[in-house]
């Protein structure tokens, strides 16, 4: 074990994988923009292909500036190995085609990101693959979707914008009872918040766009392989030669070999280093985020414009008991939800906002606000998007990190003039 493991998070999240002496003693790596890498003989490139030595090839397959960004975010969620990709949405492709043939079945919670809805919903279904969605926070439903031709159940650690919780060690032990693995994804919490393998999730993804990079400067994703699911050969009889050949690490060995390389699900290397550029102060605007946020949740408690207000840090959200017990003190995320009159109230008050940008984002360090049901969401049939609670009444706010004061009365003027 790398000895920068045993630090506190907040030292970790900017030491992990790098020491004082690498690169020239520069403090974050540099960008190896090449396509392709330089190898002394053939003998030395069959022995990369070999596996024997772990020298670059070609930047589809794996990269310098790549590589030092899966050991950090490895580090951070406390898994064996992780492989980062071109985005969220290639990276969370990757984790589940890794698990699925035609004909299989996976369980997850509804509480989806709004692509993910659509990748699961929709897009797997012409590959014969059905996806069971259930509440996310209803474990005994969870657990009776589960059968035998199911490969996986998946999480999202934060619903967005349904800002439910759902118990992951329940999960964990509910998918392990049943010999399939919990992916999580985290994107949501961090690994600042939350490390959903330490409460017994076995993979783990990231939309790294968000908070990770943090200042809406680069798209990314990672999956990050806990190396601690065994793969029962009666339920993953295709795990078998990645067994063999990698042992614990035979899901992303398979991931990397089967999807990252053949779909080219590359990162460009730019974006990792902004990604790391943005790591550094992960955990200092985790903390202002989550302040903010909760000092903003309050602030609209207050306003009588407002019908509904959703934001799991406050006492009386059906999600704040379980948010408690798997977060501790530190918070309950940066994003928030509430209910204006209608539509056109909602676009008025966007109209009449100074301060908070108007995009389509979260976690940035500047505050953001949506409004879902007109455009992410605009192509949902309406069932549908009662299912997700996506309703014309409701605003999202990515709250940032700026003077939570100064937030609270830009939100406050513009409720004044609708
Ligand atoms: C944004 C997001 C994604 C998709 O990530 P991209 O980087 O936009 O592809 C997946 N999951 C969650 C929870 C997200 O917020």
């Amino acid at each position: 074990m790398n000895e920068k493991n045993t630090y506190r998070f907040d030292t970790r999240v900017i030491h992990a994988a790098q020491s004082p002496g690498d690169w020239a003693g520069s403090t974050l790596p540099p960008i190896y923009q090449t396509a392709s890498h330089y190898h002394p003989s053939a003998e030395n490139l069959s022995d990369t292909f070999a596996g024997k030595n772990t020298d670059h090839v070609y930047m589809r397959l794996t990269n310098p500036t790549n590589r030092i960004l899966e050991e950090k975010l490895a580090a951070l969620e406390g898994g064996m190995k992780a492989v980062v990709t071109g985005s969220g949405m290639a990276a969370i492709t990757n984790a589940c085609l890794t698990l699925l043939r035609a004909g299989d079945e996976f369980v997850t919670g509804n509480s989806l990101f709004m692509s993910t809805y659509l990748l699961f919903a929709n897009v797997f279904k012409k590959y014969g693959i059905s996806a069971r969605l259930v509440e996310s926070t209803d474990m005994e439903a969870i657990e009776a979707a589960i059968n035998p031709k199911t490969r996986f159940v998946y999480l999202e650690t934060i619903g967005n914008p349904k800002m439910d919780i759902p118990d992951i060690s329940r999960a964990a032990e509910i998918a392990h009872r049943n010999n399939i693995p919990l992916i999580v994804d985290n994107t949501m919490a961090t690994p600042y918040l939350c490390r959903p393998l330490e409460l017994g999730a076995d993979i783990v993804i990231h939309s790294t766009t968000k908070y990770l990079a943090g200042h809406g400067t680069a798209t990314g994703g990672a999956v990050i392989d806990g190396g601690n699911f065994d793969w029962p050969e009666e339920r993953f009889p295709d795990f078998k030669p990645f067994i063999d050949r990698k042992g614990p690490l035979a899901y992303s060995d398979k991931l990397w070999r089967e999807h990252h390389i053949n779909f080219g699900t590359t990162q460009a290397p730019l974006h990792a280093y902004l990604t790391m550029i943005g790591l550094d102060t992960l955990a200092l605007r985790m903390e202002r985020h989550m302040s903010n946020a909760m000092a903003v949740a309050y602030y609209l408690s207050e306003r009588d414009e407002l019908s509904w207000i959703n934001y799991p840090g406050l006492p009386d959200h059906p999600s704040h008991t379980v948010g408690r017990k798997q977060f501790g003190e530190k918070g309950y995320g940066g994003v928030l939800a509430f209910g204006l009159k209608d539509q056109e109230t909602c676009f008025r008050f966007i109209r009449a906002l100074t301060l908070v940008y108007h995009l389509a984002n979260l976690g940035d360090c500047k505050s953001l606000v949506i409004h879902p049901c007109s455009s992410q969401y605009l192509s949902f049939d309406e069932p549908t998007r009662r299912k997700l609670s996506i309703t014309p009444d409701l605003v999202r706010l990515s709250v940032g990190i700026e003077a939570a004061e100064d937030i609270c009365e830009d939100l406050g003027r513009a409720l004044d003039s609708i």
